[in-house]
């Protein structure tokens, strides 16, 4: 709860309009976007919710793919070895399981309700296969940018099975997976510096409820509304339907009438240039081109 303590300290480290903060000025629904449906990996069926030509209204985001079949047709094929290098990937899994695999020496299997980061760095080699011959696979992949300087970092991977995700439960009854950044005084699973990325799972009863999430406004965020229909400052933001938030006010309030779910996505724009090439995200044409040249001689992993 706001105290209203906060408000009169000075300096950068102050907490006025950070977590801890009610939301006096919510963000409007800037734009509503529909997914592109496509095929990645191996001929896995996704809908692209982030696509390119989103990528610096969404800056550090670079994509977002939904996948979510219960026809082992659509994603038994799995996305075998390929490359990545310059960014961060961020798979969340609703229903399903995943094993990834890479050249760094990390091994993982992510299931329901679990969540696997990597930093791919200077570069690694995996693969993301389903360990499942049927049911019902569903989640997220999610491209997080990293800033120039970290591009060529070694890779990192990590992942957070169900239990170890961050939640809490507002007094409304809103259940809320915190997966990076902080809500409310729950740091989630992952921070980062440079981009400080907030990725929560809101999870709304039966009855709705109403989540507010203070956000500083020159952060960039949206909003992906997967069951029931979510409203933004009054507008309502059908399933399967993006809204990406104006940079403005304190906040986002988010607000349902039944059962609903939405992924609220939000970081610092690095405001670089965005150069990518398939699975290579640098600055730099000729960043790209070196990327592919190591890639081709064995020097990328
Ligand atoms: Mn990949």
């Amino acid at each position: 709860p706001e105290t209203g303590l906060s408000a009169g300290l000075p300096g950068p480290r102050c907490n006025r309009g950070m977590d801890t903060s009610t939301v006096t000025q919510p963000r409007r629904a800037e734009r509503l976007v529909t997914g592109q449906p496509t095929q990645d990996g191996a001929g896995v069926k996704l809908t692209r919710v982030l696509t390119h030509d989103l990528q610096q209204r969404l800056d550090p985001f670079l994509m977002l793919d939904n996948f979510a079949s219960d026809d082992p047709n659509d994603y038994g094929a799995g996305f075998p070895s390929h490359p990545h290098r310059g960014f961060e990937t961020v798979s969340y899994m609703l229903t399903g399981n995943m094993r990834h695999k890479d050249s760094a020496g990390h091994e993982g299997l992510i299931t329901d309700g679990g969540v696997q980061w990597m930093t791919a760095g200077r570069g690694v080699i995996h693969s993301e296969m389903p360990e499942q011959n049927d049911g019902v696979m569903e989640g997220f992949q999610l491209w997080l940018n990293l800033p120039g300087k970290d591009k060529m970092c070694p890779p990192w991977y990590r992942d957070i099975q169900s239990p170890e995700v961050p939640e809490y439960t507002t007094p409304d009854g809103v259940r809320v997976r915190v997966i990076a950044g902080v809500s409310h005084g729950t740091a989630g699973a992952v921070q980062r510096e440079a981009t400080q990325p907030l990725y929560l799972d809101v999870i709304f009863p039966d009855a709705g409820g109403r989540f507010s999430q203070p956000l500083p406004a020159a952060h960039n965020a949206f909003i992906y509304v997967y069951r029931g229909e979510v409203s933004v400052a009054g507008s309502p933001v059908a399933r399967q339907r993006m809204a990406i938030l104006a940079n403005e006010g304190d906040g986002v309030t988010l607000q349902a009438s039944a059962a609903a779910r939405a992924l609220l996505i939000a970081g610092q724009p690095l405001r670089e240039p965005i150069a990518q090439y398939g699975p290579f995200v640098m600055n730099t044409r000729d960043e790209l081109i070196q990327a592919v040249e190591d890639f081709q001689n064995g020097r990328l992993a």
